[in-house]
């Protein structure tokens, strides 16, 4: 995909969340778009981020840690960069996670929310985290049922090296509208039950390329956005 792409696409994604935004009654500018970069080059992440994308999403933490080193080499800098992991996490990759991203969407265990707070560096802000939850079981290992995220967003809010900042979710690919709504319908109400105990969650981080719209129509404050602003992953990426 050329870079005329990425640009062309970015633009009129940021359009139609905007439009999206209207049609679902959202304040306008709720919705923050995070440009999913797994897979892509530093010259791609390059590209989005000359257009305006602050926010960038990380599956793979070798292939993340070696993007930051080129984008912040001296003649090449890209600063003001948020970095977001959303990829299953192993116990193994925890300390880098802590010391190199600042956001994680998909904390799932309570090992690794004990880790994350052990291993985020002293003099760093804390790590913004999203607790992930499983909405449809079969399609993917990662995530907790709902009853565990209550317990799992205990845990993170007692830690001061963390910030629970909100949840996270993948449901099962769907391409019917209503249903894709309705799969994200009991994230969105336990948001908003826990939003009332856990004054620092303001974000409800779901919606995907295919599925954004209806994000919105259920009250996501954060899109995860890869096809539709990078076009296809050639191949889907190491494991980290
Ligand atoms: C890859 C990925 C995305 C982006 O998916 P697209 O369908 O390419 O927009 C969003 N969230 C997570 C957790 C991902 O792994």
């Amino acid at each position: 995909m050329s870079t005329h792409s990425i640009t062309l696409n970015y633009q009129q994604l940021l359009a139609a969340i905007r439009e999206q935004e209207l049609i679902s009654q959202r304040t306008p500018g709720s919705v923050k778009l995070l440009a999913v970069s797994k897979t892509h080059g530093p010259d791609r992440v390059r590209e989005a981020w000359q257009v305006g994308a602050r926010d960038f999403g990380e599956n793979y933490v070798q292939e993340a840690l070696a993007k930051m080193a080129e984008l912040s080499a001296p003649q090449s800098a890209t600063p003001g960069i948020t970095w977001h992991f959303i990829g299953p996490i192993q116990s193994n990759k925890t300390r880098d996670i802590a010391a190199h991203f600042d956001w994680v969407h998909s904390v799932d265990r309570l090992k690794i929310i004990q880790r994350l707070q052990d291993q985020r560096p002293a003099g760093l802000a804390p790590l913004n985290v999203c607790v992930q939850i499983n909405l449809s079981n079969e399609d993917t290992k990662s995530g907790v049922d709902l009853q565990q995220a209550r317990n799992l967003c205990a845990a993170v809010a007692q830690q001061d090296k963390l910030c629970l900042r909100g949840l996270m979710a993948i449901p099962a690919p769907c391409t019917d509208p209503l249903l894709q709504r309705a799969a994200f319908r009991p994230l969105a109400a336990l948001f908003r039950e826990l939003q009332s105990s856990y004054p620092s969650m303001d974000t409800l981080s779901m919606g995907m390329s295919d599925d954004y719209a209806a994000a919105i129509a259920e009250g996501s404050t954060m899109i995860r956005i890869g096809t539709g602003i990078f076009g296809k992953r050639e191949y889907p990426g190491e494991q980290s």
